[in-house]
């Protein structure tokens, strides 16, 4: 097959080429520093454009510009159908620039443009259309009540669901508009408003998407999107008095450090981290499928996925047979840069990541680990990791229990389901993991007894708008999406009044 490379679009050029600002209350503005970062294209190593990088002073701007839309804006006197409507014109907006924020994103991020154009944009307008719809179902209930003090005394008493507040969401790499989507999506919903703070690796999808809101016309003030780092711009969002709550994305390390900042307020926190997922393979599983799905498990997205395949239990009779499926998939995997039409897997978002990915792999050798396939960096430009197959670890390998957030999969046998939950279930992490069987009773079995936020059977990294996703154990704490989400960015207010 040929290779051709997408050609950047008349608006992404412009977009590219036009220096970046921050979005306050309504207006793109440089940081107060003035100062800006470089962002970069992982493919090359080149820079893309430069951004803001914003410090706790323009955050404090951010924030005192999110207050006040929420307390004496436009916003607070908005029917929830309005807000909804401003909600679907925004999701109609990303609509028409599907391309441009596809390659966006593959530039920013290094992903395959096909899989933005096909997964990552249209997921994101489709969950902005759902939290559309939930703008008009946020609904209290009503309480009877039977005060035992008050023997005769009728009351009505009810509920009421109120926005939060302000909130800082801070997002990370791996699915740049995706998560700014996830995180805007409900808060918006709700009318609470917002501030956003995009990965330093890729803040520029963000910025394209506050544009969108600016066109469709949210009130000043409702969302605000502040590039910079995390130890500076995140960690002042994370701390901020008078943010009311905030929604983390990133790892548990950043997570733990988000829960120490948010305590001098006792802000509301949601957090989204890491993963260490496993795919159990069953020996009765449809291995024509099974082989296929395993292997895309880890490698989809270049394995930067939180909920990523990593750890692959299989059932010893049919273990080789697997792993060679599996390591023949790998090597089937066309890299190269995302914007090339041919492209299966990208390069990792940085140098840095690289680097981290490639040191897990030379952990688990050094400990005795063993390359099926993979392990090596590819190429000599840009940030690329083979697909990696990695055989021989055992339970307390580092490869096995942290998350290395690149195309590298632990594989182990086992001998009898008992032995295969308690290696899943082996991890601090209880974000996702997969079932393989075509035991209908097994896999829901399993499926109950598996420690994690979400289990697929004969899946894996199904994501719809409407599926709660979030961590068990050291994961997170609370859900994204669905109704869940709805819930978080909201504070429950009864109402008593004796009649
Ligand atoms: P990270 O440090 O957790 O970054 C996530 C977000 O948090 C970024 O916006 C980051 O800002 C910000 N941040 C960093 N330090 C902060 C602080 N002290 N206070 C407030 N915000 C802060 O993740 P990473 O360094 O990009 O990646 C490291 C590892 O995290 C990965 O290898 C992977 O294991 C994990 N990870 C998990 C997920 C997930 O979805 N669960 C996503 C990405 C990464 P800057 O990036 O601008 O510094
Ligand atoms: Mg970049």
């Amino acid at each position: 097959m040929s290779t051709a490379t997408t050609e950047i679009t008349p608006i992404l050029q412009s977009f590219l080429s036009s220096s970046r600002k921050i979005l306050i209350d309504g207006k793109w503005d440089d940081a107060l520093s003035e100062q800006t970062f470089p962002t970069f294209n992982p493919a090359t190593g080149d820079v893309l454009c430069q951004v803001p990088d914003g410090q706790k002073e323009d955050i404090d701007r951010a924030v005192k510009a999110a207050r006040h839309a929420f307390e004496h804006g436009p916003w607070q006197t908005l029917t929830p159908s309005e807000r909804g409507k401003l909600l679907w014109k925004l999701a109609d907006l990303m609509e028409q620039r599907t391309e441009e924020f596809a390659q966006l994103d593959s530039l920013d991020n290094g992903k395959p443009v096909t899989l933005a154009r096909g997964g990552d944009v249209p997921m994101a307008i489709d969950f902005i259309r759902y939290m559309a719809g939930w703008s008009t179902k946020i609904e209290g209930t009503t309480i009877p009540l039977s005060v035992p003090y008050a023997p005769g005394a009728q009351f009505h008493a009810y509920t009421l669901r109120e926005p939060i507040g302000v909130v800082g969401q801070i997002i990370p790499w791996n699915f740049p508009l995706l998560m700014a989507a996830w995180k805007i999506g409900p808060a918006l919903a709700v009318g609470c408003t917002v501030v956003l703070k995009p990965a330093e690796q890729t803040p520029l999808s963000a910025l394209m998407l506050g544009e969108l809101a600016c066109e469709a016309g949210f009130p000043d003030g409702v969302l605000n999107i502040v590039t910079g780092f995390g130890e500076t711009a995140g960690a002042a969002l994370a701390a901020h008095p008078d943010v009311d709550k905030v929604a983390f994305t990133g790892s548990t390390e950043v997570g733990r450090s988000i829960v120490h900042a948010a305590a001098g307020n006792l802000k509301k926190v949601t957090l989204e981290l890491g993963g260490k997922s496993p795919c159990v393979v069953l020996p009765d599983a449809d291995l024509t499928s099974a082989i296929p799905g395993v292997a895309n498990a880890i490698f989809f997205n270049q394995g930067e996925c939180c909920s990523a395949g990593s750890r692959l239990y299989v059932e010893k009779k049919i273990f080789d047979r697997v792993v060679a499926g599996v390591a023949d998939q790998a090597k089937q995997i066309r890299l190269g840069p995302g914007m090339e039409t041919t492209t299966d897997m990208g390069p990792l978002v940085s140098d840095e990541q690289q680097q981290r990915v490639l040191g897990y792999v030379e952990s688990g050798m050094n400990e005795g680990a063993q390359t099926v396939v993979g392990g090596n960096r590819y190429g000599d430009r840009g940030y690329f990791v083979e697909p990696t197959v990695l055989v021989n670890t055992t339970q307390h390998m580092k490869v096995v229990q942290e998350e290395i957030f690149g195309p590298v999969v632990c594989a182990e046998p086992f001998t009898d389901l008992e032995e295969a939950l308690g290696k899943a279930n082996d991890s601090m992490y209880g974000l996702a993991a997969s079932v393989w069987t075509r035991d209908v009773s097994q896999a829901h079995r399993l499926a109950a007894r598996l420690r994690a936020g979400l289990v697929w059977i004969n899946c894996h990294n199904i994501m719809d708008a409407a599926l709660p996703f979030g961590g068990y154990k050291q994961s997170g704490w609370g859900r994204e999406m669905a109704n869940e989400a709805i819930d978080l960015y909201t504070e429950v207010k009864a109402v008593c009044a004796q009649l």
